[in-house]
């Protein structure tokens, strides 16, 4: 019976030395090397026992001993690297080769043995089961032992130095390693000297050692620290954590968690989820305790077989994050330059304001402009362009003390605000002419017009009226002489048409929806038919014919009007072309040029171009050009005129006298024609600019050579007030409105009879 349970011992002890050997070696690090070495020597020896035990042929036995004790020297010899790699001091090369000569000396004098019985004579004895072969030393035992000494005391002095030199959490693995080394010795001692027993305890306890070492070596971490550093971690963190057991009990809680939450509400997890107003599944909520925010993550936690175990309570203090959030929701909203709302924070502070004021009604919206922001920014550079920002706002804000007001700065160079209707005027007076110094004692004169929208409808949001008061603004600002305007319902539709206008215009060319009329001018000594104005005409298929004064201020703002022109000048070159050759009129024919053609195209060339194509004579193509375009590029337009003039164009001033200083025109522009306004024939001269003067004008324009069309000849008073002033042409409804071409011909028939 004990046979068997010494093979069956002896079975397994090998079994774990295998396993071992394979898990050391697949950890494919020097110290895995190390350890997977001096397993394979432990399970030599154990074989190698096992085979004397049960072999009964004397000189196989005597070699199985001889292994043994072969094993043990090379054991030794890796134990000591493993040693050496375990508590991690250098190598000492020298020392390791000659360790190898030593044993590889003294394993080749043990394994020898058999035949020359140099170190050790074996005898043979009995066993339980069968006979052993043992050793009894001779002289040269005492150098084996040596050698085997000086190993063990390397080894147990590397031990005891990583024993000394390290903490205690470490300490363990050395403990196990230096507890494993000599109770082996323990047992190899007993078998060599005790005669009596015939069991080598030391194989069986090998794979136990195997096992130990390797976990000695790979497994080991030191619970207890970590333990001890998880505490540490758990008790400084700011966050407060709960751990909960499957029962909802606390199995583990900080400080900071048990300081944050009172004992009743922590006590179980039930009472916690409560208090958070949680559900039982994995979630998160906000909440604040002690003036503090937190994000509270809830997770119940279940194993690999779906058991619920526990669950955790993680509060994140996010306190300075919200701070954070905070912070950049008002630089969201507040307008960096004048420290008031800008729109998004003027929208959303809007709401709140109507509900606070239970504002019913008696409240409008009010958008105030400044004129010309971007002239100030220009002219005075935009240092100056943010004081008058900063001063606009800074007045606004002391109307809010006084008025119960919501105002912010919603665009560049716009505030808008909410304020009682009562207010309005006051603020709309005060707000409309504004001085604002600047820099060096100067000071900038700022204009502002306002469009306001009484809030009828509180149903419709501040959005909307915001809308529709800048509508007003924007209507407002079209005249000069507007300080404020009320949103109406016609402007709506006003700018709706506007819209429309715009969004058709690239169609209605193609469409052919824009076409000419002419506008006879007759000589006034002669009494003939001396030229014509084409003017431009829209047909729209829905709206009907179309007023120029109505699309060509859009176009000249958005740059249309030059495919215009080019349309009429072509339109107008081809007419010329066509009249001559039917022979029915080869007279001139005025054009208008926008002062955007001006610097949008080289107009002398584009004319140039239009004559060549059509064949047609350059004198016979007036160009007429307001005096009012001089406020744009005065050089750019002066060389205009020059090269139209050098190309055989005869060049007029269109609507002279109406704006721009009339004199400057006539001294720096270079001209053929003059055309006089039409508010010199109407009974306006007293605001006619220069009236008076526009008699002793009209010698001087002759002096220049120059000929004078009067416009706007409407009866025969208008009649002699040209000839009074010694016009050569007119043109007016005196004569005729501007007519389509056909008829343009039968009038020119018709005044030469
Ligand atoms: P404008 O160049 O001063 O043209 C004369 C305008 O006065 C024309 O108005 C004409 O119909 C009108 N008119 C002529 N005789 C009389 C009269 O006896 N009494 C009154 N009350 N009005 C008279 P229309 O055709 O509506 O053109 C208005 C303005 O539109 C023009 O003023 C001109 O500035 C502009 N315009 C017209 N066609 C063109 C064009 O092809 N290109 C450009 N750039 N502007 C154009
Ligand atoms: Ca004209
Ligand atoms: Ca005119």
């Amino acid at each position: 019976m004990e046979h068997i349970m010494l093979d069956v011992g002896l079975y397994i002890s090998a079994a774990l030395c295998l396993v071992f050997i394979v898990q050391s070696f697949k950890k494919r690090t020097l110290l895995g090397n190390s350890l997977g070495r001096v397993l394979i020597m432990m399970l030599i020896g154990v074989v190698a026992y096992y085979v004397n035990y049960h072999s009964t042929n004397e000189y196989i036995m005597y070699f199985a001993e001889s292994t043994c004790h072969a094993s043990y020297d090379w054991m030794l010899l890796f134990m000591t690297s493993f040693v050496w790699e375990l508590t991690g001091h250098t190598k000492h090369t020298f020392l390791k080769n000659f360790y190898i000569v030593l044993v590889s000396i003294d394993s080749a004098a043990i394994l020898t043995n058999p035949i020359n019985h140099f170190i050790f004579s074996y005898h043979i004895r009995q066993g339980i089961f069968n006979t052993v072969a043992l050793v009894d030393p001779k002289a040269f035992f005492w150098m084996h032992l040596l050698v085997g000494c000086s190993m063990i005391g390397i080894i147990i002095f590397m031990l005891v130095r990583g024993i000394l030199t390290t903490s205690r959490y470490y300490r363990v693995r050395y403990e196990i390693v230096g507890g494993l080394c000599l109770l082996t010795m323990l047992f190899i001692l007993v078998f060599i000297y005790d005669d009596r027993t015939v069991i080598d305890l030391s194989k069986l306890f090998m794979g136990v050692a195997a096992l130990f070492l390797n976990v000695a070596s790979f497994d080991f971490q030191p619970l207890r620290l970590m333990r001890n550093l998880q505490n540490y971690v758990d008790e400084n963190m700011s966050d407060a954590t709960i751990i909960y057991d499957n029962k909802g009990h606390i199995l583990k809680i900080n400080a900071k968690a048990k300081s944050l939450i009172a004992e009743n509400v922590r006590q179980s997890r039930d009472s916690l989820l409560a208090y958070l107003e949680l559900e039982d599944e994995e979630n998160r909520t906000i909440k604040i305790i002690n003036d503090c925010t937190y994000e509270v993550v809830y997770k119940p936690k279940y194993d690999d077989r779906n058991f619920y175990v526990g669950s955790t309570f993680i509060f994140y203090d996010v306190t300075e994050n919200m701070k954070r959030l905070e912070r950049e929701h008002k630089v969201a909203t507040i307008d960096s330059l004048t420290g008031c709302y800008n729109r998004a924070g003027f929208m959303e502070h809007a709401d709140k304001f109507i509900e606070d004021k239970e504002i019913t009604g008696g409240y409008v919206v009010m958008v105030s402009g400044i004129r010309d922001f971007k002239g100030i920014n220009g002219l005075y550079g935009t240092r100056a362009g943010d004081r008058v920002l900063k001063e606009i706002a800074r007045r606004f804000a002391d109307y809010s003390f006084s008025v119960p007001m919501l105002y912010g700065r919603t665009a560049e160079g716009k505030f808008t605000s909410i304020l009682p209707l009562d207010y309005l005027d006051k603020i709309v007076n005060e707000l409309s002419h504004v001085q604002i110094p600047i820099e060096d004692e100067m000071s900038v004169n700022v204009n502002m017009c306002h469009g306001f929208v009484v809030m009828s409808d509180m149903t419709k949001s501040v959005e909307y009226y915001y809308e529709i008061a800048l509508l007003a603004l924007a209507e407002c600002k079209k005249n000069v002489s507007n300080i404020v305007l009320e949103y109406s319902d016609a402007m709506a539709m006003e700018q709706r048409r506007t819209q429309t206008l715009i969004a058709e215009m690239h169609e209605a060319v193609e469409k052919g929806e824009f076409y000419i009329e002419l506008q006879p001018q007759v000589d006034l000594k002669t009494n003939s038919v001396s030229g014509a104005e084409a003017l431009v005409r829209w047909n729209h298929p829905t709206l009907g014919k179309i007023a120029p004064t109505e699309f060509i201020p859009l176009f000249e703002e958005n740059g249309f009007i030059s495919n215009i022109d080019k349309f009429v000048w072509e339109k107008t070159a081809e007419t010329l072309k066509m009249l001559s050759d039917e022979g029915a009129y080869d007279g001139s024919i005025s054009v208008n040029v926008s002062r955007v053609d001006v610097t949008a195209m080289n107009v002398a060339e584009e004319f140039e171009r239009i004559v060549q194509k059509y064949g047609i004579e350059p004198e016979r193509l007036h160009i007429e050009i307001t005096e009012s375009a001089c406020e744009g590029n005065k050089e750019a337009l002066i060389s205009m005129m020059n090269s139209l003039r050098d190309k055989g164009f005869v060049v007029e001033i269109d609507d002279f006298g109406s704006g721009y200083s009339s004199l400057n025109a006539l001294m720096e522009l270079p001209f053929d024609v003059v055309k006089l306004d039409m508010d010199f024939m109407r009974d306006k001269e007293a605001d006619f600019k220069g009236g008076v003067i526009v008699n002793a004008m009209a010698g001087m324009i002759h002096d220049l050579d120059a000929r004078i069309v009067v416009e706007g000849v409407e009866n025969v008073d208008n009649v002699k007030k040209a000839l009074g002033i010694d016009g050569d042409a007119a043109q007016g409804y005196h004569y005729s409105r501007p007519i389509p071409v056909e008829e343009f011909v039968r009038f020119v028939k018709q005044y030469k009879k």
